[in-house]
């Protein structure tokens, strides 16, 4: 039978459990040691920031990465590259549900970074947290109370998949976009986003190109000019002239300077009923 995304997504999650159960701590080195890829610290031959590699058996990890909660992330990403290639079941899943190898490679990419939220967020520690609390941004800051050293770009995966119907969760940075060149301007733009798995037939907002700059005139942007925490309608920041509505909170992260946003099709501050109850499974 064909599974759906979010069915893909929780057969990884027991496949994560087990890998994690068996880890002696939790880090990039534990988990390449547990499965046995060999870690190779070199820009991987396409450019990318990070790349498994099935015949090699080894995760590459780009020097280029400066910020090491992003090394950190990419790490468990690739390693979750890993899970998901040697498992049987995932792979005919995704060949039977993707019509094409983008579709498939967008399946993957949403997997994989569910794994490594999941290595670093567990969601047996967030779900619990997330319903004593409304279900929004604003809960970062306890979630990193309770878990120091919590890794941001985790709790926002973990926020888009257990909280977020439809739309997508930001983390956006000001600085110089990696990759574009020396000397390049400081600018405003997305560094994470990450989307929840769908069930059935239901399509998720696609995801903005990695490190795409945020227009001045977005209210993400002007929060780096010092604007208050916004809430209300604005603008998806994709990379086009169409703006398509929708309904934002963002939140500053005073500890990183950085903007941390749920933008949904629908206002969040009047739930639908699947929205109040977190599904968590
Ligand atoms: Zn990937």
């Amino acid at each position: 039978m064909l599974m759906s995304e979010a069915e893909m997504a929780r057969h990884l999650l027991g496949l994560v459990d087990a890998v994690r159960a068996g880890l002696p701590r939790v880090t990039v080195d534990a988990l390449l040691n547990h499965l046995e890829l060999k870690r190779i610290d070199e820009e991987p031959p396409g450019g990318q920031e990070g790349l498994y590699v099935r015949e090699l058996q080894a995760v590459f990890l780009s020097p280029k990465i400066r910020s090491a909660e992003r090394k950190q992330f990419t790490g468990f990403h690739e390693g979750t590259h890993a899970l998901v290639d040697r498992d049987a079941l995932l792979r005919e899943q995704l060949a039977e549900l993707c019509s094409d190898d983008q579709a498939e490679r967008r399946v993957i990419e949403l997997l994989c970074d569910i794994g490594a939220a999941e290595f670093l967020m567990p969601r047996e520690s967030f779900v619990p947290l997330m319903r004593s609390h409304s279900p929004s941004v604003r809960c970062i800051q306890q979630l990193e109370a309770e878990f120091p050293g919590a890794s941001l770009p985790a709790i926002a995966q973990q926020i888009a998949h257990y909280t977020v119907p439809a739309g997508l969760v930001l983390v956006c940075a000001h600085g110089s976009i990696p990759g574009a060149g020396a000397p390049d301007r400081a600018r405003v733009h997305i560094q994470y986003s990450f989307v929840r798995p769908v069930t059935g037939s239901a399509r998720c907002r696609p995801r903005p190109r990695l490190y795409q700059p945020i227009r001045a005139d977005h209210p993400i942007a002007a929060m780096f000019e010092g604007s208050a925490p916004f809430s209300g309608t604005t603008y998806y920041p994709y990379n086009t002239d169409k703006r398509i509505p929708c309904w934002c909170e963002a939140i500053w992260h005073s500890p990183s300077s950085r903007v941390v946003a749920i933008l949904t099709d629908k206002d969040q501050r009047q739930p639908a009923r699947e929205q109040q109850s977190l599904s968590f499974e």
